[in-house]
């Protein structure tokens, strides 16, 4: 144990846009994070250390107060919910969109629909506020396989360009939510540690708005 304050990032494309903002809130790892193996990183800042999660698990390690912040995509809170954590700050990189897709030209017979998703409990909630009965079918990745082999009609999944869609015969059909990456504090640090934290969230706010990455 230390008593480091803890800042969980995503890794993959979210960490690559939230490097260069932490750098210029001020804080940078001492090491390259994209070359390492590493999981912890100190930083140039004795008392903030980094560490690099998959972005499902950012918000565990920040709500069980493992970490005292996080970066972690809006599509991960809306689907596991956001208690025990404060979300202070969009900071506007990785944005995206939440969609429906199905294969180009796909029609509803107006049944049920069977939908393939890692997003389960977003899907469900959106299906049933828009009165359609749709079985929905858990997946952990290549969602745009389940409409080709028949496993599912429709698929709730992440859109930025829309490529990896048009590539596999598919089509986005409705928006359920548009996708940034938030700041999350864990809701105890936020009291024992708040000089610190707080500095960092106006850090943070100041590089989002220099960089043009403030919500429109
Ligand atoms: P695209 O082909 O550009 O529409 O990208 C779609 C794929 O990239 C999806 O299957 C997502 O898994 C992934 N992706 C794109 N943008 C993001 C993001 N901001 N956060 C997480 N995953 C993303």
């Amino acid at each position: 144990m230390n008593d480091k304050l803890t800042i969980a990032l995503t890794k993959g494309r979210i960490l690559k846009e939230t490097l260069p903002l932490l750098t210029r809130a001020g804080i940078e790892a001492v090491e390259d994070i994209h070359s390492s193996r590493k999981l912890v990183f100190e930083t140039n800042r004795p008392e903030v250390q980094l560490v690099v999660l998959r972005g499902t698990d950012v918000p565990t390690y920040v709500r069980f107060g493992a970490a005292d912040m996080g970066v972690v995509g809006k599509d991960i809170l809306m689907e596991q919910g956001a208690e025990g954590l404060y979300e202070p700050l969009d900071l506007g990189i990785a944005r995206c969109r939440l969609m429906t897709a199905a294969r180009v030209g796909w029609r509803s017979d107006g049944a049920r629909i069977r939908v393939a998703t890692k997003f389960v409990n977003i899907a469900r909630a959106y299906f049933a506020q828009q009165g359609v009965h749709a079985d929905l079918i858990k997946l952990y990745g290549a969602l745009e396989l389940a409409p080709i082999m028949n496993l599912a009609d429709q698929i709730v999944d992440i859109v930025d360009t829309g490529n990896t869609l048009r590539a596999n015969g598919m089509e986005p059909l409705q928006e359920i939510a548009t996708v940034s990456s938030r700041l999350v504090v864990n809701k105890a640090a936020m009291r024992s540690r708040y000089t610190a934290i707080t500095q960092i969230i106006a850090d943070l706010t100041a590089a989002v708005q220099e960089g043009g990455n403030a919500a429109p």
